[in-house]
Parts: structure tokens; sequence; C-alpha cells
């Protein structure tokens, strides 16, 4: 068009050129004429060049111009429609343009979408008024709206979007507003499972630092529970621990969780025997593998595998193997059952921690099991001992006594004085077994934790007087001097455990006298600034001129069954259990114990109690008395049914002038009492007596069943049983005094003369 109206204008101009020429030759023919004609045209001709020329060139600029403008329009379409993000042009929330990654991005195609409304990429109305609301919000505060959204694309799939919006004018936003969208939806899904793998990787370790709380009762419900959680985090349907029998292949369904509505499977799965080779499972736990089977139909027919799992409708499965160093102790196991799923390389990964977790769980479990049944083993063999021990007291003490108190009869029909010779050591034989039963008796006591100091009142004089007379006669046999003194700062009502004090310095006094062959035992007692008001602190020490122990023995003389001189050719009796008795007394009583000691020159032994101080006026008084001619004549009756024991007791109790009755079972006694009530002043119960023992008949008594003048009859536990603790048992079971078997006429006699004076 521009070329034919070039040409018009040119072919105008020409003739027009020629018009004038032509007129000028008429006009003018002269020379002036002819140069004023040549002149002109020359001009005109010149300004129409210039014209023609410059018209030309703004025709070619003009021409250039649009066609640049239409190569950087086609490039620009090209850029918008290469361009890895989306863009376009929307006006009233209407598409006016949108590039092509747009168009991929929603799934819509171009004309779909220009010319609609920008909902349709919306997931919901909700979705697109709060973007619209927010886009106006910012873009106006802003100038610019940048926004995280949803779309959906028009296969429905959600897609994560970053959009920025601004408008043409910002004035006009009618002109219309531009936008680009990056698609950030792998982004997100990749910090989605980030994120997911945190959470699980902070569930398993969670769950691995809750069992080190757990003690070994709660473990099988903290394994249920672990299950439980990592199933309902993976959305598995059932998870399972196999525990490995020790040495075997075989093994057995020990935990399990179900999701609700799967059948449980732990019954099924009791004594399996992995160890098939054609199986694919025992291949992958020997060589410590996980065991991944997305899709179990998809198995090979002739795979065992395949069979058992699709028994149990297990769809997929992964099983993670447990080891304990080298060694298969188990497997976790997940299932599939309503669907089938793959596992994450990330979450086997984590599961085969869980799994090294459990079997640590397991073997923790293991050693705890160990323990209580080796500690249930050595209770079971404490009490086994202990009831040995009360037996073997029991069945000791019994004919001890016979054979005492028959020695004691024949004393009393009188002897000649080479019998009594015999007789002395017969009965020093009789008082020694009966010591060393009491220290194997007190030592195991100890040991068990069963010995209990009982403290009351107490008279420190009177202690020490008895340990004189004690040991008065030893040390003039063997001609030693032994001497006690109490300094006379301690007050001598004290309270504490007198006859563990007695044992205490009869062992310490006693080994002094036995390994001293000449020169003195002293013993001093003084006491020490007291820590505690109220109390005393007594120190005793007892010191002789004897044997004395090299030092490398004094460490262990306090060790049971410990002696310095052992052997064969050992001169001195013991069974080296008095300074371990001793030393284990202190430390019951609080005390504490030092030795010194020089070979050929003698040993100190000290050792201090505390003992608390007594109140002079509310001091328990005490009736002991030795005088025989104070005794009451009593009717006393016997409960006893061995006849030795009996034989001997009546025999004393005659000589002491009471009249005495006999009862050789429990019912006998009550049955004397209630036809003899009032009748009685005493009486002497055994513990362990055929029908009735004892203390029911005790009880009985105190309970008004005889009568109720018999009640509070004073009734005497006379007993074999010796053990610690058992004199206090039979006193809080209703009796009043304890005679323990075997029994000498002494003690007999104390406590006739004891109910005399308290009558
Ligand atoms: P034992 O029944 O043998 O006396 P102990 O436990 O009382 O048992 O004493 C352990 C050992 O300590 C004794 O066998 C003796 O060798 C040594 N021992 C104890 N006291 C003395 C002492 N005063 N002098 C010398 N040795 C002593």
């Amino acid at each position: 068009m521009r070329s034919i109206l070039y040409f018009v204008f040119s072919a105008f101009c020409g003739a027009i050129i020629l018009c004038l020429l032509s007129a000028a030759q008429k006009i003018y023919m002269g020379w002036p004429m002819m140069a004023q004609a040549f002149f002109v045209p020359a001009v005109f001709g010149a300004a129409t060049g210039c014209i023609f020329y410059f018209y030309t060139r703004l025709c070619r600029r003009q021409q250039r111009r649009a066609d640049m403008l239409t190569a950087r329009e086609s490039q620009l379409n090209n850029v918008l429609s290469a361009a890895p993000i989306g863009i376009g042009l929307a006006a009233d929330s209407i598409f006016l343009e949108v590039n092509n990654y747009f168009c991929e991005m929603t799934g819509f195609n171009r004309s779909e979408l220009v010319g609609s409304s920008s909902r349709i990429i919306f997931p919901s109305d909700n979705d697109f008024e709060r973007f619209i609301e927010s886009c106006h919000a910012q873009i106006q505060e802003k100038g610019v709206g940048v926004f995280e959204v949803k779309f959906r694309r028009k296969d429905g799939a959600i897609i994560h979007v970053i959009l920025s919006a601004k408008p043409l004018d910002d004035a006009d936003w009618s002109k219309g507003i531009s936008f680009t969208a990056v698609n950030i939806t792998k982004r997100k899904e990749a910090e989605a499972s980030l994120d997911r793998r945190i959470v699980f990787e902070n569930l398993v370790s969670n769950v691995a630092s809750g069992f080190l709380n757990v003690s070994g009762d709660h473990l099988d419900a903290g394994l249920n529970s672990a299950l439980e959680a990592i199933c309902r985090f993976t959305k598995a349907d059932r998870a399972y621990i196999f525990l490995m029998r020790k040495n075997s292949s075989i093994c057995d369904n020990t935990h399990e969780w179900c999701a609700e509505n799967i059948e449980p499977q732990i019954h099924n799965s009791q004594n399996i025997d992995l160890n098939d080779p054609e199986t694919m499972l025992w291949g992958k736990l020997c060589v410590r593998e996980p065991y991944h089977v997305p899709d179990v139909s998809a198995l090979p027919d002739s795979l065992p595998d395949k069979e058992i799992f699709e028994s149990q409708n297990i769809r997929s499965i992964l099983i993670e193997p447990m080891y304990l160093n080298d060694r298969l102790v188990g497997f976790v196991g997940f299932d599939s059952v309503l669907t089938s799923r793959s596992w994450s390389k990330e979450d086997i990964d984590i599961l085969s921690l869980f799994s090294n977790n459990i079997a640590l769980v397991m073997e923790r479990k293991e050693r705890e099991q160990a323990i209580i049944a080796a500690k249930m083993g050595a209770e079971a063999a404490n009490i086994a001992k202990s009831k040995f021990l009360a037996n073997m007291s029991h069945e000791v003490r019994t004919p001890l006594n016979g054979i005492m108190g028959m020695l004691q009869l024949m004393e009393m029909e009188g002897l000649s004085p080479q019998q009594k010779v015999h007789y002395s050591f017969a009965m020093e034989s009789c008082r020694r077994l009966t010591g060393l039963l009491s220290d194997v008796l007190d030592i195991s006591m100890v040991e068990s934790g069963h010995l209990e100091i009982v403290k009351g009142n107490f008279d420190l004089n009177e202690v020490l007087d008895s340990v004189y007379s004690l040991f008065k006669p030893v040390a003039v046999h063997k001609n030693l001097e032994l001497t006690i003194r109490l300094a006379e700062n301690i007050p001598p009502k004290l309270m504490g455990d007198s006859n563990r004090l007695h044992q205490i310095l009869n062992n310490i006094i006693g080994n002094a006298l036995k390994f001293t062959e000449q020169g003195s035992v002293r013993v001093e007692v003084s006491s020490l600034r007291s820590i505690t008001p109220g109390q005393v602190r007594v120190l005793f020490s007892v010191s002789d001129s004897g044997l004395g122990i090299a030092d490398n023995k004094l460490d262990t003389i306090f060790n049971s069954f410990s002696q310095v001189n052992t052997g064969k050719g050992r001169s001195y009796e013991g069974a080296g259990l008095g300074l371990a008795i001793v030393k284990k007394l202190l430390t019951l009583m609080g005390g504490s114990l030092a030795v010194a000691s020089e070979l050929n020159k003698g040993t100190e032994i000290y050792f201090c109690l505390d003992f608390d101080l007594v109140d002079e006026n509310k001091a328990e008084k005490k009736f002991i008395c030795e005088n025989k001619n104070s005794i009451k004549k009593f009717k006393v009756l016997i409960a006893e049914d061995e006849e030795i024991n009996l034989l001997a007791l009546r025999t004393f109790l005659e000589r002491c002038d009471c009249h005495v009755s006999i009862a050789a079972n429990g019912l006998e006694v009550l049955e004397i009492l209630s036809s003899n009530v009032g009748e009685f002043d005493l009486i002497f119960m055994d513990i362990q007596m055929p029908k009735m023992g004892g203390l029911e008949v005790t009880s009985r008594i105190r309970a008004g069943e005889v009568s109720a003048e018999n009640s509070d009859i004073p009734i005497i536990a006379f007993t074999a049983y010796a053990m610690a603790g058992d004199k206090e048992e039979f006193l809080s079971a209703g009796m009043d005094g304890y005679l323990s078997k075997p029994t000498q006429i002494e003690d007999v006699v104390k406590i006739l003369t004891k109910y005399s004076i308290v009558q």
C-alpha cells in the first residue's frame, strides 16, 4: 500500500515538474530566461528530490520499527510460553491472558482459561475468596502481592503454588493484574517428607529412651505400646516381635499389636522353626538384611514365604532382623493387610534402628529375668537355710536338753568324787555344744538380716558382775589375774541390748582368757563424750598379756570361721565365730571396734557403744534373787510331749518343792485347766506339741476360753526354739517368760524366784 502511494506520489511530482518545464520553455525563450528556466526547475527538482529522499527514509525507518516490534512480540510470546513459571494477566478475576506453562501447571488449555473466572483453579469457593481478599489487601498495602496458595488442577490434583500479582496500572486495576505462578509442589512434598522423617525418627528415639525408664515388670507393656505407636504412625496394620530360642533356629511370637479389625496371629506363631533354606525370610535374616515384600501376590508361587504370608492375609510385609553383636535374637515385622504398600528406604532404615533397640531391650529383659531368677533362687535358698537352721536348732536343742537334764538329775541324786569330775566334763561339753549352736545360729541370723537388737533397761554393774562371776573360775583355774573396772562417772542404769552386750563381752573376755597363759586380763569400762544428748558413749577395753596376734592376721580374725592357730596341732578350742559375731553385733548396735596386738606381748580390743540414759525412778524393778528359800511352793502345769525333757524339768521343779501336773499336748492343757480352775500358779509350755501347739493354747487361755480366772495365769515358754526373735514372738503372743532348751536348773530357779516375788 505504502509502495503504491509512493509510486503515485512520485508520478505526480514528475508530472508537475514536466508541466512546469514546458510552461517555462514557452514563456521565456532568452538566455537569461533559459538560465532562469533551468534554475527554477533545478530548485524544484532538488526540493522535490529532497522531499522524496526524506520521505523514503522515513518510510523505511517506520517499516524497520514495525518489523522490530513484530519480531519483539513474537520473541516475547516465545519467552512467555517457554518460561518455566506460569505468567498471565487477569482483570476482575477473569483471565485475560495465560502462558503455556500456566496451562500446563493447571492442566487446563488456554481457551478454557482465557475469559474464565480464576475461581476455576482454586480448590474451593472459600479458598478463592480468601485469596482475592488477601490479594487486594496486600496489593493495596505494598503495591504487589505474594502468596502461597493451593491450586486444583483440572484432573483434581492439588498443587502448591507461589503466586505474585501486580496491577498494570496502580491507579486503575481494571486495566489488569499481571501475575506469575511458581509450582512448589515438589519442594512442599520434600519438606513434608523431611518433616515426617524427623517426626518418625523422634518417635523411634522416644520409644527407645522410654525403655530406659521402664522397669522389668512393665517392659512387655512398653514393647506392645511401642509397636502400636510405630504402626499408628506408619499406618501398618500389624506389628510383632519374634524371639529366637537360645542356640536354636526356633522362634516364638512374643509381642503383637493389631489395628482395629485386623486378626491377631500370635497364637498361630509359636514354636516356629525358621531354618528352612527354601524360604527367603531365613536367607535375609541370616545375612542381616531387612526383608521387604511390597506385593506378596507378586512373589513366585514356589516360594514357601508366599503361602505363609497369604495364609495371614498379608499383602505387604517388612521384616527387620534383630541382632545382638553377631547373634540373631529375633525380628520385628510390620504387615499391611488392608492394602499393599511399599516401604521407603528411609522408613526401612529408621525401623532397623528400632529393631536394634528392641534387641537391646530384650537383652536387658533377659538379664533382668536372670537376676530375678537368681534372686528368687537365693531367697528360696535363704528361706530353706533359715528353716533348716530353725529345725536344726530345735532338733539339736531338744536332745541336748535331755542330756543336760539327765546329767543334772544324776548330780542331784549324789555322785562319787570321780563321777562328779565326769559330770562336770559332760556338762561343760554340753555347754560348749549349746554355745556353738548359738554362735552358728547368730551368725546366720545376722547375715540374713534377721537378728534384731532388743533394747531394754539394764544395770551395767550387773552385766559386769555377771561376766566377772562367769569368768572368775576360769581365771582362777589358769592362775590369771582378772579385773573389771567401771569408771565412776558412768550412770549404771542404761538402756540398750544387755544380752548382746553380754555376748560381746563374753566372746572378747573368753578369748583373752583362752589365749593367755600367764599374766592378766583387764577389763576397763569408761565413758567417752557422747554426741547425742540423753545418751552415754561407753568405751570397753579388754587387754591381755597373752599370745598376741600377728599384724597380717588382724584383718582376718573378724571373718567367720577364721582362726590364727589352725591345723590339727592347734591347742585352742573354738570355731572361729566369736569375733565375727562381735563385729556384726557391734555394727548392728551402731558401735565400733579396734584391735591393737603384739605377738607374745598381748592383745587389746576396744569397742564403744552408745546407750540411752535412763531416769532412775522410771527404771524397771528387777526381781532376780538367788535365795532359794524365797521361792514359793508353786502348783505348776508342764505342757511337754517329749518325755526326757519332761522328766528333767519335772524333777527340777519337784526339787524346788513345786507340785507338778503334766499335759502331753495343748488340748490336755485346756482340759486340765478347765477342770482345775484357779488351781495352777504357773505353766511351763512347750511350743511344738501334738494336737495343739503352745501358742494357740496360750491365745485361747488369754482369750478366757478356759475361764476368766485362768486367763492371766503366768505362762513360760519352755522351748527349743531359740533363734533370734523367737523369744519376742512368744512374749508378744501372750506368754510371760521364756526358758530355752537346753535348760539348766539355775534358770528354772530364777523363774520360780521371780514369780515368787511378783506374787
Ligand atoms: P575362736 O572361736 O577361735 O576363738 P574368734 O572369732 O573368737 O574364734 O577368734 C578368732 C581368732 O582370733 C582366734 O582363733 C584367735 O586365733 C584370734 N584371737 C582372738 N582373740 C585373741 C586374743 N585375745 N589373743 C590372741 N588371739 C586372739
